[in-house]
């Protein structure tokens, strides 16, 4: 079975890290408007605030061009596209 194979040591780490990668994480996606913002230069024309919880995601690698490539558009308060 797979859950015999993981550790309960594995699932707290795997746990621990997901809570500091939402904590610390740049860029954050809106799951409903297909939008991603960065955290770090956020504008109050984002409205991160509304996002409501199950919308909200983040990225791995925690990039831009990464949520780019999974489909989210740059928003244009916060992230100058080059
Ligand atoms: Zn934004």
């Amino acid at each position: 079975m797979f859950f015999r194979l993981v550790s309960k040591r594995q699932i707290i780490n795997d746990i621990y890290y997901l809570y500091i990668k939402q904590c610390m994480a740049d860029y954050y996606g809106d799951n409903n408007k297909k939008q991603v913002h960065d955290l770090n230069n956020q504008k109050d024309g984002c409205k991160i605030d509304e996002i409501r919880i199950v919308h909200r995601r983040y990225f791995i690698p925690d990039t831009h061009s990464q949520a780019n490539s999974e489909g989210y558009a740059s928003c244009i308060h916060c992230i100058e596209d080059s």
